[in-house]
C-alpha cells in the first residue's frame, strides 16, 4: 500500500481540501508555493504513462478535482499551475499518480 492509499484509507492524517466518489485533493507536506494541494485518484494508478484508454474517465476527474480544489481555495483569476511529475527522473517520488496544484506566488515559465 502506498502513503497516499495510507491518506484515502484515513490512516495516515491529511489537510483535506477536496473530496469526491472518484478524487481525494489535500494539501503537500512540504509545499513549494503558498498553496500546494495534491489531487489523487481513489482508484490507484502507479503513474501517468502506465494509463490506457480505460483510465481516460479517473484521468478527466483528476483534472476536475484540479479545477474544484482552485474553486474551493479561490485561486482565479490569479492563476494556479497543475503538474505531473511522471517517474524519477522527472521527481516523482510517490508511484500513486497525482496532480500537484501550485499557486499563490509568481510562477515562471518555463519551470527549472
Ligand atoms: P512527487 O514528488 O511524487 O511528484 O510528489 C509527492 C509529493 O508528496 C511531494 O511533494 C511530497 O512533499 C508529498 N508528500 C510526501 N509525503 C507526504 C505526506 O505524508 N503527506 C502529504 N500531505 N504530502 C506528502
Amino acid at each position: 500500500m502506498t502513503l497516499f492509499e495510507k491518506i484515502i484509507a484515513r490512516e495516515i492524517p491529511a489537510d483535506i481540501v477536496f473530496e469526491n466518489d472518484h478524487v481525494l485533493a489535500f494539501r503537500d507536506i512540504h509545499p513549494v508555493a503558498p498553496t500546494h494541494v495534491l489531487v489523487i485518484p481513489k482508484k490507484p494508478i502507479a503513474m501517468l504513462s502506465e494509463a490506457t484508454e480505460e483510465d481516460a474517465a479517473l484521468l478527466g476527474q483528476v483534472l476536475l478535482g484540479a479545477n474544484a480544489v482552485a474553486k474551493t481555495l479561490g485561486l482565479m483569476p490569479g492563476g494556479f499551475r497543475v503538474v505531473v511529475n511522471n517517474g524519477e527522473g522527472a521527481g516523482q517520488t510517490v508511484f500513486h499518480l497525482h496532480a500537484h496544484v501550485i499557486a499563490g506566488r509568481s510562477l515562471t515559465w518555463p519551470p527549472g
